[in-house]
């Protein structure tokens, strides 16, 4: 079972989240009315990032799931274990969040099995309830709490998708990679990358993205900073490139090299 709550370095006592557009605003209404969030975006565009921020502006709880193909609905609501002094129930995070009224953040929500669904649809809905098998319990999710669930619709997930019965519980909101001046601030404070630098990956990144190849994934905001910190530290730029920008997209070498013939342009 993976989860954890946050654990992002706030800057300035805030969890540092620069906004593409009118999300907050629109996470805070989703809040207010007791409404389940979808966020639908491409890989490290900021959507772990954006609900962190979230639950620290409405000081909730953040009990965050990384889903993935083996994660049953057992993971997420709790089991009987076995102790020194006989078997004793332990909560999962989705029946803490609901107890305690927290945000639950499942990511990548269509990697999970689907026997989850069946557990968030009546939590997903007006019922808020989370009927717990094993205990014979049904909560009502306390008053603060908000599922917000997560996936990058890009080519893998068109398959697997989510079910219209479950994606129309959810008020969605689709996130990309910030535009250039955003992203190019989002470098700056997550790094000590200088402004013109920052403006010249940017340039890059926005060239790389464009490039008419067979990569699954573009560069993301996520690489971008990596690539930035490691220069700030002094890394020669086109070494950085090669290890932040091409080879963590692509096994294949011609195309790594392709990647970097357009690097070879900026640095
Ligand atoms: P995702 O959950 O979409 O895969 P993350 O939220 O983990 O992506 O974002 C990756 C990194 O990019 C974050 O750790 C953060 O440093 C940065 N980031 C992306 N978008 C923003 C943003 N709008 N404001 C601040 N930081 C951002």
């Amino acid at each position: 079972m993976t989860f954890s709550t946050t654990s992002t370095i706030p800057i300035n006592g805030e969890i540092f989240y620069q906004p593409q557009d009118n999300e907050v605003q629109l996470f805070e209404y989703a809040y207010a009315h007791q409404l389940p969030l979808l966020i639908k975006g491409p890989t490290g565009c900021g959507k772990t990032r954006f609900v962190a921020h979230m639950a620290e502006k409405l000081g909730r709880p953040l009990y965050t799931v990384a889903c993935h193909d083996d994660l049953t609905a057992a993971d997420l609501v709790g089991r009987h274990l076995i102790g020194p002094n006989g078997t004793y129930w332990q909560d999962g995070p989705l029946t803490r969040a609901v107890r305690e009224g927290g945000i639950c953040y499942l990511d990548e929500i269509v990697e999970a099995r689907k026997d989850t669904t069946v557990v968030l649809h009546p939590l997903a809905d007006d019922r808020r309830l989370l009927p717990i098998e094993r205990t014979g319990e049904e909560l009502v999710a306390a008053e603060g709490f908000m599922l917000v669930v997560s996936y990058n619709p890009g080519y893998q997930n068109i398959l697997k998708g989510m079910k219209a019965s479950t994606r129309q519980r959810f008020v969605a909101l689709r996130l990309n990679y910030p535009d250039p001046l955003l992203e190019s601030q989002i470098l700056m404070a997550e790094s000590q990358i200088e402004q013109d630098l920052a403006v010249k990956l940017i340039e890059l990144a926005g060239s790389l993205r464009r490039l008419d190849s067979d990569l699954d994934e573009v560069v993301s905001t996520r690489l971008l900073i990596y690539a930035a910190r490691m220069m700030s530290s002094g890394m020669s730029p086109l070494a950085v490139c090669r290890c932040c920008l091409a080879e963590p997209l692509s096994d294949d070498i011609s195309t790594v090299e392709a990647l970097m013939d357009v690097a070879r342009l900026y640095f």
